[in-house]
């Protein structure tokens, strides 16, 4: 996708709609910041806000994701690329969420058989200590493998303004989580809360 094309394209319909900044915020109930953002080309409209979006600006998904108003043969000729471009990011993101998770499923499993044999099996106290260090640095390679891939799966959305961003890797690392949420610090309202897991557009 083309962000700086797509964020003219925005910032050039909203303005024949008269509308603010600020004002097309307001209707989106999301931040200013957001939509100064999507005009720098600096970021896409998260999937859930593109429809509210074009109905706003009075074009349609396609047009927002070509940059530009399409004729009817044109429109035929970008729906399909657009549809599957947006596809492809999803699908490569879950790719990685799942090989992440398989990723700490086969660390855990060789960290504790290392354990076991080290507790388990007569050895001298050398090839013991040995098992238990090499046990921990496959723990920590293992996860730290799985933590990266899952911070490289896409973002996360902000349940006060709906921003979707890609937090930073110590902020990511740093955040309380569950399974789909992760306590982050938004950048666009500033508020620290449990943002939801999206695969969506970087
Ligand atoms: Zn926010």
């Amino acid at each position: 996708m083309d962000q700086i094309r797509i964020g003219k394209f925005i910032a050039e319909m909203r303005k024949e709609k008269g509308l603010t900044q600020r004002q097309l915020a307001d209707i989106l109930l999301i931040s200013d910041k957001t939509v100064s953002k999507w005009e720098c080309g600096k970021g896409l409209p998260e999937v859930s806000l593109m429809l509210p979006l074009c109905e706003t600006l009075g074009i349609n998904v396609n047009e927002l994701l070509s940059g530009e108003q399409l004729s009817a043969v044109e429109y035929q000729e970008k729906a399909e690329d657009n549809i599957m471009r947006l596809i492809n990011e999803r699908e490569e993101n879950k790719k990685k969420m799942i090989l992440s998770g398989v990723t700490v499923g086969v660390t855990i499993m060789a960290t504790v058989t290392l354990f076991l044999v080290s507790g388990l099996t007569v050895l001298p106290n050398a090839a013991r200590i040995a098992l238990i260090v090499i046990g921990l640095l496959v723990m920590i390679g293992g996860l730290g493998v799985a933590a990266v891939l899952e911070w490289d799966a896409g973002g996360f959305v902000c349940p006060h303004c709906k921003e979707y961003f890609v937090p930073t890797m110590k902020a990511y690392l740093m955040g309380a989580h569950t399974i789909t949420r992760r306590h982050l610090k938004c950048p666009a309202c500033g508020k620290k809360s449990y943002c939801i897991r999206s695969l969506g557009k970087k």
